[in-house]
């Protein structure tokens, strides 16, 4: 069982940024129950991974971490090197999900294998990957060892709709989870017309909309970032809300999901 909403990092651990605030934001998100926290050894270099650390010290045993290794570390041995950094800076010995951040140039069989000995030697419990299209995915169960893969992280919001049309279904057909990045596009989501009208309706924020929208779907897990303490609050209130099929109907006609296969987007 892994929580359906949880929390991002990116942004966080950079030069000049609040590392305490940071890790403050994190923590009030693990005591109001968004116990899946995302991060990366790409985020601030490291540094995101370092907040996260100080965020679930001495509570370790409360969260599921999520991290991600760069494509150009994804082969076996730099694999193996890039996962004990990121261990050390999280302050842990094992990583609940290591991810394949994109897809570069190195082999995907030697990724898989690379993923595989480090659950073999218990430094992650389970691995993933990351802005995979449906081609990729195919690949990607071709290969001895690939079907393990227990998720894949993408863009996906209103505004972002294009996985319905085909890497959706087919990771649902699968079951593999999917991890919903990006869930408010950055806060630009927020200004928008149709989710403030709908906020209103249920005396709820256009955030919770956007949240409360990927969150009816099964198999979606969502990774809003937030640093301001207010924002960690309304997000977790995603959850209380219950959109309607009204509701559906309008966002479904200012967000209109895609006709025809779109290839997947990525920030
Ligand atoms: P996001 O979660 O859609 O938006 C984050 C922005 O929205 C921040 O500026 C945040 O402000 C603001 N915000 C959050 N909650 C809000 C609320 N209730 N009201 C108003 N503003 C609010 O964007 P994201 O950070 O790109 O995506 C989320 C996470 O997904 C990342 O942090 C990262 O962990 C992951 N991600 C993964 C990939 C990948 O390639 N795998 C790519 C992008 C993102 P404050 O921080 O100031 O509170």
């Amino acid at each position: 069982m892994v929580p359906a909403l949880g929390l991002g990092t990116w942004g966080m651990g950079e030069r000049g940024s609040s590392a305490g605030d940071e890790a403050a934001a994190l923590r009030l998100g693990l005591d109001l129950g968004m116990s899946l926290i995302d991060t990366a050894e790409m985020y601030g270099d490291g540094g995101a991974e370092e907040v996260v650390g100080q965020a679930v010290k001495g509570r370790r045993d409360e969260v599921l971490i999520v991290s991600k290794v760069y494509p150009h570390n994804a082969g076996r041995k730099k694999m193996a090197a890039a996962c004990e950094r990121s261990l050390k800076r999280l302050g842990t010995d094992c990583i609940d999900l290591y991810l394949l951040h994109w897809r570069e140039n190195v082999p995907l069989l030697e990724t898989v294998e690379g993923f595989d000995a480090l659950r073999q030697a218990g430094k992650i419990r389970r691995w993933g990957v990351s802005n995979f299209d449906v081609a990729d995915m195919e690949e990607l169960w071709r290969l001895p060892g690939g079907t393990a893969c227990a998720a894949n992280q993408v863009l996906y919001n209103l505004m972002r709709r294009g996985i319905e049309t085909g890497l959706a279904p087919w990771c649902r057909e699968l079951h593999v989870p999917i991890m919903a990045y990006s869930p408010i596009e950055q806060g630009k989501l927020l200004a928008k017309p149709a989710l403030k009208e709908i906020a209103a309706t249920h005396n709820a924020t256009p955030a919770q909309v956007a949240l409360a929208w990927l969150l009816r779907h099964d198999g979606v897990i969502v990774i809003p970032k937030a640093f301001h303490q207010n924002h960690v609050r309304e997000n977790c209130g995603a959850l209380d809300l219950e959109l309607t099929a009204g509701d559906i109907a309008a966002l479904d006609r200012d967000f209109p999901r895609p006709r025809g296969k779109r290839r997947l987007e990525m920030l």
